[in-house]
């Protein structure tokens, strides 16, 4: 199960810890906590603002405040955990301090960054497990730096299985395998560390990743298969719609990896996109849950092999994009155009949203976000090459998604354009790859709003918990 900063956030949310552990009594149980709400900003803005000490002192005050304050309130003064919680923060500040003048001295390398910001998690967690024991669980304390082994890549980094697996063999399989114990381990989310020791993190929202990485590892190494992952949220799991476009707010219960890996791509940062990686290829099931609702029965959201190829899932959106066209009379049969284009995007660190080009091969269409466009714009005519033949012209639109193994189908892709056309909101480019369960629809900002809610409307039977109205 993994906890986020708003499941540790006062005296009741400890106390719903202590309520989901009873809960789920019979289930040998591993726990990955996220930093406290707010505190991986402020860690790496403090790493930022080293040659400020007036910033760094308040930030370093502010951040031992939150916690101190979390400490206060859930153990009893003068108990042993409330002493060993104390001297931890004051431990991990002052090597917090000593990192932070290593930045000063030698610029903030992308290593400091992901050290500065474990501490969050580091500090968490810690916190957790001395209060598991204080309500007389057992349970461990194990930091992620000790049990993850990734590759270098600092702020994005990528697990070894291998070398994990042979940690999490020594550390977590006897206790967790041995029927007369019934431990909790609390693990850090978001860190890892490399082959030479050196901390790194899996990227922000990384601590989904953390426990999708173990419930893989458990499950190649460990005798027992039957595992799940549990994602505490303060939602109740994927929606298929953004409730500010549609009020009530839908949620999908059930769906697949790939549709999952769609929506998560595109929607609302429910879920860290990388996670499911890790347990595609096992089936390991993957739960969304609320944590204010913890006995929910029924709505909340299920990722695992099974779902209902007769719907879509979700409605998604790219409000801020700009489409580029780039055209020519003589684009057919010369070779080398697109990987130009590309090229030029990738060395200007440009993401691409959307791509389109019919076999005419006059002009190729592909949309960027945010302010990607300006720049993709000036880094386009800036180079020889698009300068003579090609014409280039770009426009503000949004893009909708809309995601499930029923896009598939003729029928819907039917359904769709006619609803649109009822609105008279223009497509001005699609998009699907094959095989792939999401179809992108390019529309003019202004036609956005009334495209989502007409197919919704039409197509409300096509979702799992629509209620449609005539
Ligand atoms: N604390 C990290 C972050 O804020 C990781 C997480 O919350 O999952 O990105
Ligand atoms: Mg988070």
């Amino acid at each position: 199960m993994k906890f986020g900063g708003s499941c540790l956030k006062d005296a009741d949310a400890f106390e719903k810890i202590v309520q989901i552990t009873k809960i789920y009594k019979n289930a040998k149980k591993i726990y990955v906590a996220s930093a406290f709400k707010g505190i991986t900003d402020m860690l790496l803005n403090t790493a930022k603002s080293v040659n400020d000490n007036k910033d760094i002192n308040r930030n370093i005050t502010l951040i031992e405040k939150k916690h101190l304050d979390i400490i206060e309130e859930i153990f009893q003064q003068d108990t042993d955990h409330y002493d060993r919680c104390k001297e931890w923060v004051d431990a991990r500040l002052s090597e917090l301090e000593d990192g932070l003048s290593d930045i000063e001295e030698f610029g903030l390398e992308p290593y400091y960054r992901d050290y500065v910001s474990s501490f969050g998690e580091r500090l968490s967690t810690y916190i957790l497990n001395q209060y598991l024991q204080s309500k007389g669980f057992e349970s461990v304390f194990i930091s992620a730096n000790n049990l993850i082994i990734t590759d270098d890549k600092f702020n994005n980094a990528y697990p070894h299985y291998d070398l994990t697996n042979a940690r999490v063999k020594r550390q977590i399989i006897p206790l967790i395998e041995n029927p007369k114990k019934d431990t909790i381990f609390c693990i850090t989310g978001f860190i890892g560390r490399n082959k030479i020791g050196y901390i790194t993190t899996l990227g922000r929202g990384g601590s989904d990743y953390t426990a999708t990485i173990i419930a893989r590892s458990i499950y190649d190494i460990g005798s027992d298969k039957d595992i799940r992952v549990i994602l505490w949220k303060d939602v109740d799991g994927l929606l298929a719609i953004n409730p500010k476009y549609v009020p009530e707010s839908i949620l999908i219960r059930n769906l697949d990896y790939e549709e999952a890996k769609q929506i998560a791509n595109f929607g609302a940062k429910v879920l860290h996109p990388k996670c499911l990686e890790a347990i595609e290829k096992r089936n390991i099931p993957l739960e969304i849950r609320n944590f204010d609702n913890p006995l929910e029965k029924e709505n909340y959201t299920t990722i695992s092999e099974i779902t209902n190829k007769q719907q879509i899932k979700g409605i998604s959106t790219i409000e801020d994009a700009t489409i580029i066209t780039i055209t020519s009379g003589s684009m057919v049969d010369v070779p080398g155009v697109l990987a130009k284009i590309f090229q030029i995007m990738g060395k200007n660190n440009i993401s691409v949203s959307f791509v389109a080009q019919s076999s005419s091969e006059i002009s190729t269409s592909f949309v960027v976000k945010g302010n990607d466009g300006e720049k993709a714009i000036e880094a386009l005519k800036k180079e020889n090459f698009f300068s003579e033949f090609y014409e280039i012209t770009w426009e503000k639109v949004s893009i909708i998604n809309i995601t499930g193994l029923k896009i598939l189908d003729n029928t819907t892709k039917a359904e769709i354009f006619s609803a649109l056309a009822k609105k008279d909101v223009k497509v001005k480019a699609i998009s699907q790859s094959k095989d792939e369960f999401n179809l992108s629809l390019v529309v003019d900002r202004d036609h956005l709003l009334d495209g989502i809610m007409i197919i919704h409307e039409d197509l409300c039977a096509d979702f799992e918990m629509f209620e449609c109205v005539d």
